[in-house]
């Protein structure tokens, strides 16, 4: 048995023996006799004692060339996998790319590859608020910038942003801004 972690190994072998998620992420044991890493939590056969090395992360024991375990996929660490973050993290990496394309949250979910229902929950969940009105946001901070930066119309960025109409561009500018978008042209001194 070798050791490259900080853990006393007698606590980690009973994390093994014990299953114990509590360890999930602060350390990996790998099997010399079967090549293959895992997490402390994984539900296989416990494996002999002399045979184990410990490693503090998923990386090293790659590096001495072990195979992540199918079972518990110890690659995907407890605390540092973080599913939900990531699709939230990829739908708005794609709402700022995309934000001038007609966008819906069926759209959305299909190029994010989850359902519609579970992406509007997680966005709440993380974010407080539904990934359409995220979109909104953008638009109108876009627009934002567009007021200040440019001497194009409103009606000229309304369209530049994504908008399809003016009305609903002057709703979401009033709502989000709180005054008009040739106001907030006069109020932050843009060009005219
Ligand atoms: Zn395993």
């Amino acid at each position: 048995m070798k050791s490259n972690t900080e853990l006393p190994s007698s606590l980690m072998w009973k994390a093994i023996v014990t299953c114990d998620k509590r360890y999930d992420g602060k350390f990996f044991y790998a099997v010399r006799t079967t090549g293959i890493f895992c997490r402390p939590s994984c539900k296989s056969k416990t494996p002999n004692y002399e045979n184990i090395r410990f490693f503090d992360n998923a990386l090293k024991a790659k590096q001495q060339g072990f195979r992540p375990c199918k079972r518990c996929q110890p690659e995907q660490s407890a605390d540092i996998y973080e599913p939900k973050q990531e699709i939230v993290e990829e739908t708005i990496a794609f709402l700022e790319q995309s934000y001038k394309e007609k966008i819906s949250l069926n759209i959305l979910a299909f190029h994010i590859a989850v359902s519609p229902y579970y992406l509007s929950r997680i966005f709440k969940e993380k974010l407080g608020v539904s990934p359409l009105q995220y979109l909104e946001r953008i638009r109108i901070q876009k627009a934002q910038n567009l007021l200040l930066d440019t001497s194009h119309t409103c009606t000229e960025i309304c369209f530049q942003v994504g908008y399809k109409n003016i009305s609903s561009f002057y709703k979401h500018f009033k709502k989000i801004s709180h005054c008009s978008p040739s106001q907030f042209r006069d109020k932050c001194g843009g060009k005219m």
